[in-house]
C-alpha cells in the first residue's frame, strides 16, 4: 500500500516537471493529488492563483480514463484547452456555443480514449445524451470547478450546479474534488453537503493574499481620486478599474484616456469581438488599464495586475475578495484600492429590492452587503476582517490603510441620537419619510427651500447638530447604515430605524465611529519611510 503511494507520488512529480514544467509542488497540491489519485474525494478550498488547476490535470493525466471538468466559465473553455493542448494534454470541451460538427469529433475523441481532460458546463449534465455518453466512456475523475456555485446561500448560486450531487449516484466510483476560491464556513458546509462529499478530505489554504495592500476610501470625486492614485501610485502599470454600470465604465475609460492613461472598457453592452480584443490586449500588452464591470476577469490568468480599484461599492465580501485577488498573482506589492460612499448604500438596496428573489434571497443579499460595509467601516486591520469573514484568523497585517493610518475612533453616541431622533420625528410627528440629505439639512439648520417647504425649521431637531459638517454626517449615516443601528428603503433611499435603533435613542448602547482620515493623508506606498 505505501510502496504504492510511493509510486503514484512519483508518477505526479514526473508529470509536473515533464509535462508542466514546474520543480515542485506548492502548498498542499501534493496532498491533495495523491488524494484523488488514490481514488479518494476532495474538497479545496484555495485562493486566487493558488493553483487549483494542477490538483486535477495532474491526476487526469496518472490515472486512467478522461477527467470530466465541470466549469460555469464557458467563456474561458477554448482558452483552457488551447493552454494544455500546448503543453501536449490532449482537451476538449462539449458547451452550448459548439456547432455539431465540433461537438461530435470530441464525442468520437472521448469514447476513443483520446481525450485526457473533457470540459463541461453545468447545464451540458442535465442532457440525457451527454450523460449516456459519458457512460460509453471510462471516467477517470470529477473535478467540480466554482463550487460556491452550488451553496444557495452564497454569492453565486447556479441551480444547474445542485444537479452535480447526481455525478455521486451515476458514478459511485469515480473520485470527485470540487474547488472554489471564496467560501465562507457556511458556504464550505454546504459545497459539501450539497454534492454529497460526506467521506472527502477538506484542504483549507490560508486566504490571505499578503502581497495586496487593501485600502478603502470615502467617495468624494471617485475618478479623480483614482486618478490620483494611478499618477502617484502606479504609473505604468497594468490594472483593473471596476465600475457598477456599463454607463460608468465608458465614462471612466474615456476620463482615463483623455487625461494620458491608456485605457479599455470591458462590459456585457459591448459585442462580443470588441469584448474579446480588449480582453486580449490587456492580457498581451504591458500597462493597460482595464475598465470593466463585474464581467471582466473569471479565470483571467494575468500575473501583473498591479491594482484593482473599485468605484463602486462590490455586493458582498466574496466578490470583492474575487475581484481584489485578480491583483498581484505574481507575489509583487499590488493595491486593492476602493472608493466608496452613502450614495453606493442607497442604490445597493435599491436594486436589492427591485431584485426578482424571494424574500429569503432578499434577506441573503442584505446580509451580505451589511458585511461588505462592515469591512468598509471597521477600524480593525482590514485583513483580519477580511479573513474573519472566511472563518480564518490573523494578526494585524501592517500592510492595509488601518494598520497604516490608524483611523481615530471617536464616541459617536449623541451625533447617533441626534441622527436617529431626526428621523423618528419625521416618521411619528409628521408620518414622513426622507433620504439622508434631508435629515442633514435639518441637523445643520439649513432654510433650504425642501425645509422651508415642509416646514422642517419647526422641528426640535432643528440646527441641533451644527458640531459636525455635512460630510461627517454623510459618514455617521453611512456608519449607522453599517452597524444595521439605520436602514435605508425604497426607490428614493429613504432612512428608516431598525429594531436596535431603540437601544441607541434609548442610550442603552454606545456608538463607536471611525473618524474619516483627512483629505491630505493617503496611505500610500510612496509615503512609506
Ligand atoms: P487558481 O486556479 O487557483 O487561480 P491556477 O491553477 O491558475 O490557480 O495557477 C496559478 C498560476 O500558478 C498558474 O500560472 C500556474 O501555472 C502556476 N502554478 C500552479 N502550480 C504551480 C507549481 N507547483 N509551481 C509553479 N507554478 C505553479
Ligand atoms: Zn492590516
Amino acid at each position: 500500500r505505501t510502496g504504492d503511494t510511493d509510486q503514484r507520488t512519483g508518477d505526479a512529480l514526473d508529470v509536473l516537471r515533464r509535462v508542466f514544467g514546474y520543480d515542485s509542488f506548492r502548498g498542499e497540491q501534493r496532498e491533495i493529488i495523491d488524494q484523488l489519485v488514490g481514488g479518494g474525494d476532495a474538497l479545496v478550498l484555495m485562493p486566487t492563483g493558488g493553483g487549483k488547476s494542477l490538483c486535477y490535470q495532474i491526476p487526469a493525466l496518472v490515472r486512467d480514463g478522461v477527467a470530466v471538468v465541470v466549469s460555469p466559465l464557458i467563456a474561458l473553455m477554448q482558452d483552457q484547452v488551447d493552454a494544455l493542448t500546448t503543453l501536449g494534454v490532449r482537451a476538449g470541451f462539449l458547451n452550448s456555443t459548439q456547432d455539431f460538427e465540433a461537438r461530435r469529433l470530441v464525442e468520437t475523441a472521448f469514447l476513443a480514449g483520446d481525450l485526457d481532460l473533457l470540459y463541461l458546463a453545468p447545464e451540458a449534465l442535465r442532457s440525457e445524451s451527454v450523460l449516456r455518453l459519458l457512460d460509453r466512456g471510462s471516467i477517470a475523475l470529477f473535478a467540480i470547478d466554482e463550487a460556491h456555485c452550488v451553496a444557495q446561500w452564497g454569492h453565486d448560486f447556479r441551480p444547474d450546479y445542485l444537479a452535480l450531487s447526481m455525478l455521486h449516484e451515476r458514478w459511485p466510483s469515480v473520485p470527485r474534488i470540487a474547488l472554489t476560491a471564496t467560501a465562507t464556513p457556511d458556504t464550505h458546509t454546504e459545497i459539501a453537503a450539497r454534492l454529497n462529499l460526506k467521506d472527502a478530505r477538506h484542504f483549507v489554504a490560508s486566504f490571505d493574499r499578503p502581497n495586496i495592500q487593501y485600502r478603502i476610501v470615502p467617495k468624494r470625486e471617485p475618478k479623480k481620486q483614482l486618478l490620483d492614485l494611478l499618477r502617484t501610485e502606479h504609473p505604468g502599470d497594468a490594472g483593473i478599474v471596476y465600475c457598477l454600470s456599463r454607463a460608468s465604465v465608458e465614462k471612466t475609460a474615456e476620463f482615463l484616456v483623455q487625461n494620458g492613461v491608456p485605457a479599455l472598457p470591458y462590459h456585457a453592452g459591448l459585442d462580443a469581438s470588441t469584448r474579446a480584443a480588449n480582453q486580449q490586449r490587456f492580457l498581451r500588452e504591458d500597462g493597460l488599464v482595464m475598465v470593466a464591470t463585474i464581467a471582466f476577469g473569471m479565470g483571467i490568468d494575468k500575473p501583473d495586475v498591479r491594482f484593482v480599484a473599485h468605484l463602486d461599492l462590490p455586493k458582498s465580501i466574496e466578490g470583492y475578495y474575487q475581484e481584489t485577488g485578480r491583483a498581484g498573482r505574481d507575489g509583487l506589492p499590488s493595491t486593492a484600492w476602493l472608493a466608496y460612499g452613502l450614495s453606493d448604500v442607497v442604490q445597493q438596496r435599491k436594486l436589492i429590492e427591485g431584485s426578482d428573489g424571494d424574500l429569503a434571497r432578499r434577506r441573503v443579499l442584505g446580509a451580505h452587503l451589511d458585511a461588505m460595509l462592515a469591512l468598509c467601516e471597521t477600524v480593525r486591520c482590514r485583513r483580519v476582517q477580511l479573513l474573519a469573514y472566511f472563518g480564518q484568523q490573523a494578526e494585524p497585517c501592517g500592510n492595509c490603510d488601518t494598520c497604516l493610518t490608524p483611523p481615530e475612533s471617536w464616541d459617536g453616541t449623541v451625533a447617533a441620537q441626534k441622527l436617529l431622533s431626526t428621523v423618528l420625528r419625521l416618521h411619528r410627528e409628521r408620518d414622513q419619510r426622507f433620504g439622508a440629505g434631508q435629515s442633514i439639512d435639518i441637523l445643520l439648520g439649513r432654510q433650504t427651500d425642501k425645509v422651508s417647504q415642509h416646514r422642517h425649521d419647526q422641528l426640535s431637531v432643528f440646527g441641533i447638530g451644527t458640531e459636525l459638517t455635512e460630510s461627517e454626517w454623510r459618514g455617521v449615516v453611512r456608519q449607522l447604515l453599517a452597524q444595521g443601528l439605520l436602514a435605508v428603503e425604497g426607490d428614493y433611499g429613504t432612512l428608516v430605524l431598525t429594531d436596535a435603533s431603540g437601544d441607541v435613542l434609548g442610550k442603552r448602547r454606545e456608538v463607536m465611529m471611525r473618524r474619516e482620515a483627512p483629505r491630505a493623508a493617503s496611505t500610500g506606498r510612496t509615503a512609506k519611510p
